[in-house]
């Protein structure tokens, strides 16, 4: 059976007593549940630190929001794999529709980060989703292709087999519209049939494959409950614990 998972994205959201805040809230409504999914939650770099030390003896693993893909060196603002480690970070989100668009991440770069991440131990939630322009011109399946393929060309059998896909829509994020479990599940589908192709049925039913998109406690369980829907990543509603937890329990 494939691992499944609820992510949080708290993108550029809550200083140090705002996340101490939140975390412990959503640790305490966690204890004691019997929890049928693994969690994690992606917080600010600024946060890590402090946030694994609150994590300790959880079952709540910590990820990053994104990571350069050199080890070190001259390399202004960013962030390595080896310093996201050191804070205790099992995860890192690459290719985040808001670092494509607004960062201007090209399929190149994440593919560099992807095999960085994996060559330092570090699982990536690698994110791929289509614009509304794209979906309204048919070009859905293009891209989704296009994006999944550049992102794990460098990528071993062993390696690719580690990954975690994101599938989000950008017309989905933050918007309150989310995709129907219908549409996200033909997606999802999509995907696993392009990881069929690439390597093996084997790869393609291992791969955990998220839904993120306007994911809230009200439609989480139609989604959830789709074959090839694996979990979710989650940007609004993870950041009140109550609404993620609710998520988590869907
Ligand atoms: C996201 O940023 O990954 C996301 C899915 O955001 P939201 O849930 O707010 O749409």
């Amino acid at each position: 059976m494939r691992r499944r998972i609820i992510a949080g994205n708290w993108k550029m959201h809550n200083n140090i007593s705002e996340s101490q805040n939140l975390v412990s809230k959503l640790v305490s409504g966690l204890t004691n549940q019997n929890l049928i999914r693994e969690v994690i939650i992606c917080p600010p770099f600024t946060s890590l630190c402090e946030i694994s030390n609150l994590l300790k003896d959880t079952k709540v693993e910590l990820g990053a929001q994104n990571m350069h893909f050199e080890e070190k060196g001259a390399f202004t603002g960013e962030i390595s794999s080896d310093m996201l480690k050191s804070v205790g970070c099992k995860y890192v989100i690459l290719g985040h529709s808001e670092r494509r668009t607004i960062f201007g991440e090209t399929d190149e770069l994440i593919s560099k980060k992807i095999k960085k991440a994996l060559t330092s131990d570090l699982t990536p939630i690698f994110c791929i989703g289509e614009s509304l322009e794209q979906r309204e011109n048919g070009t859905t399946n293009d891209v989704i292709k296009r994006q999944v393929l550049e992102g794990i060309k460098d990528l071993t059998e062993e390696e690719v087999n580690k990954i975690i896909i994101a599938y989000e829509p950008i017309w989905a994020i933050g918007t309150g519209k989310t995709a129907t479990p219908e549409q996200a599940q033909e997606v999802h589908k999509f995907i696993r049939s392009i990881l069929t192709e690439t390597f093996s049925e084997t790869v393609s039913e291992k791969i955990p494959i998220l839904y993120g998109g306007s994911v809230k406690p009200n439609n989480a369980e139609d989604l959830l409950a789709k074959e090839d829907i694996d979990g979710a990543l989650v940007g609004g509603a993870c950041l009140e614990a109550e609404s993620f937890i609710s998520i988590i329990k869907a």
